[in-house]
């Protein structure tokens, strides 16, 4: 029995120091009762604790199998140095044998449990790992076989002074049980450096509360101990199940229980594909299967061994890796977003995986992104449409707008319009020092047209003169209807001599125009005022104004002619220009 083994302590005192010996005996025997006593109590609690948290977690379950074991072993020990009848202790033995091969048994299933939840024994390994126990627990008491277990134990010695040195049987099943805990410890070890990290934990905090009994009473066994000296692994126990109470208790031990990667993986909604360095498949998880099914029906359930650029496509690799293999048949880490089959979109992303420097295949990940690429694509739409409209209602306002500046019958700019161009005009003639000239214009005897040809006619004439107009315009001018048969120019930096020049040109050319009426054709002639502001000058009001004035004189002067306002204010030197 591997941790309190007392089955090789020492023989009996010898004779001459039995009056030391005896009361060494009786320290020991008290202290050994006292912790034979204490430890399953302690040891018990702790099981019973972990045992509340079996539900779908295995290793609490070996635990509290552990430390149950623990407990009926210290309670059997317990039992043989105990104060009773020899019989009585006899009957400890084989309860030693039953709990240590159970808390053996357990703490090697443990060390499994941990790293593999989903681990179970075999019915055959439970019976294998019982057959040890039961036999030791029969040979101890059967008569003929109890001398090769109790070896030369004397069960008839007073409490405290019992001396176990069990016989060959006893020590094959140290031996035995020894090798199982071993075991358990280099599993241990293992997962504490190399485990997941949430096992690393678990595996290290058991091996912290499994060493002191272990350490303990191997330094007992091996011969660190003389006459008074009390092995302390059951003490050593009681550690071992503070340590444990402590850490499911108060830190969570055995709160999470891992989950294998490969279950992980095989549960992934993501494809998960590894390749070997030329590029055939070794091993791919269900979600991967399923979509290289989709990708290609006719390629079969077969998939190990066969090239992936067989099975998913060369064109759709060269896609996610656009260099394409190396000589080597190798790819270098690539990702793209494809779309492998008509409205099929996958993610893939592959890495080449490398051991000891050399690379020996691939990983490729791929993710149906399909709904994604709809969804961004009903975005797209959506935004492309909504560009559309707020075009459209751009357009619309600036429609609104410029027809809020026009005039609906001639199509020329409006008074409203007018009034800000000429300020704006004015303003930059300010800034650039250049003249602005306005020249109002109204047609002759207009009234007499509405009146021999009707309303409609006298529209079409108003057309046709805004059209002329506006054909005499250059860039920067503007044409604006002031109202009924008046409109007004506004050319910027044209001085008088210009404006004068341009109004007789627009005269001339509105004169000439023939407009077809009914019963015959017309012609009309128009009267013009110029009026031109200079830097600094006059505002607007006071610019048109004078224009008004000049057209005026032009009127009274008998019609179809241009005359200038001349310089501002002093109207006396107008200029006269008549056809
Ligand atoms: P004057 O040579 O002195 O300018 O004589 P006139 O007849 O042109 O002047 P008056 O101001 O007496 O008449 C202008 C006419 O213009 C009066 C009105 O019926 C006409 N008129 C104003 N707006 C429109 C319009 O939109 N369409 C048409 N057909 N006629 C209009
Ligand atoms: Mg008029
Ligand atoms: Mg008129």
């Amino acid at each position: 029995m591997p941790f309190s083994d007392p089955g090789r302590w020492e023989g009996e005192t010898p004779p001459s120091r039995a009056g030391r010996a005896a009361m060494g005996s009786h320290v020991q025997g008290t202290v050994w009762v006292l912790a034979f006593a204490l430890a399953p109590v302690v040891t018990g609690a702790v099981a019973v604790a972990a045992w509340r948290h079996r539900h779908g977690n295995p290793p609490a379950r070996a635990l509290a199998v552990v430390l149950l074991g623990i407990s009926g072993w210290c309670l059997a020990v317990g039992v043989v140095l105990a104060p009773s009848a020899p019989a009585v202790r006899a009957a400890g033995f084989p309860l030693i044998f039953l709990s240590v091969g159970a808390t053996a048994a357990g703490f090697l299933a443990l060390s499994r449990l941990l790293a593999e939840p989903t681990w179970r024994p075999r019915r055959h390994l439970v019976l294998l790992a019982s057959v040890e126990p039961v036999l030791l627990a029969v040979t101890s008491v059967l008569p003929a076989t109890t001398d090769l277990v109790f070896g030369r134990t004397d069960l008839t010695a007073p409490a405290g002074a019992v001396q176990m040195v069990g016989g060959p049987l006893f020590l094959l099943h140290s031996l035995y049980s020894y090798a199982f805990i071993a075991w358990a410890l280099v599993r241990l070890v293992r997962l504490g450096r190399r485990g997941q990290p949430v096992v690393r934990r678990q595996a290290r905090v058991l091996l912290v509360s499994a060493l002191p009994p272990t350490l303990g009473n191997l330094v007992f066994t091996l011969g660190m101990r003389g006459e008074g000296v009390v092995d302390l692994t059951p003490l050593f126990f009681i550690v071992t199940g503070l340590v444990a109470g402590w850490a499911i208790l108060r830190t969570g031990l055995l709160e999470l229980v891992p989950v294998a990667r490969d279950q992980v993986v095989e549960t992934m909604t993501d494809g998960v594909l590894v390749t070997d360095e030329v590029g055939r498949v070794i091993d791919l998880n269900p979600a991967a299967r399923r979509m290289l099914a989709a990708l290609r029906p006719g390629a079969g359930p077969a998939v190990l061994g066969r090239p992936l650029a067989e099975l998913a496509g060369a064109d759709l690799l060269r896609t996610v890796l656009p260099d394409g293999p190396a000589a080597d048949g190798t790819y270098e880490t690539g990702r793209a977003v494809v779309e492998a089959a008509p409205g099929c979109w996958l993610d893939v992303q592959s890495v080449p995986v490398a051991s000891a420097g050399r690379r020996i295949g691939r990983v490729t990940v791929v993710r149906d992104v399909t709904e994604a690429q709809l969804r961004e694509a009903d975005l797209r739409r959506l935004a492309q449409q909504l560009a559309e409209q707020v075009a459209t209602v751009d357009r619309l306002r600036a429609a609104v707008a410029e027809e809020a500046v026009r005039d609906p019958l001639t199509g020329l700019h409006n008074r409203r319009h007018l009034d800000r161009t000429l300020l704006h005009a004015l303003a930059r003639s300010v800034d650039d020092g250049l003249p602005v000239a306005v020249v109002l214009v109204d047609v002759d005897r207009f009234k007499s047209v509405n009146d021999r040809f009707g309303h409609a006619t006298g529209d079409a004439v108003l057309c046709a003169v805004a059209a002329e107009l506006r054909a005499g315009t250059r860039s920067g001018d503007t044409v604006a209807r002031a109202g009924g048969e008046e409109f007004v120019l506004v050319l910027p930096g044209a001085d008088e001599a210009e404006a004068l020049a341009r109004a007789e040109t627009v005269r001339a050319r509105v004169g000439a125009l023939v407009h077809v009426v009914p019963g015959g054709v017309l012609t009309v002639t128009l009267s013009a005022g110029v009026a031109v502001a200079r830097s600094g000058g006059d505002g607007a009001a006071e610019l048109l104004s004078r224009a008004d004035r000049a057209l005026y004189r032009a009127k009274s002067g008998g019609r179809d002619r241009v005359v200038a306002a001349g310089v501002a204010g002093a109207d006396v030197s107008d200029v006269l220009s008549t056809a």
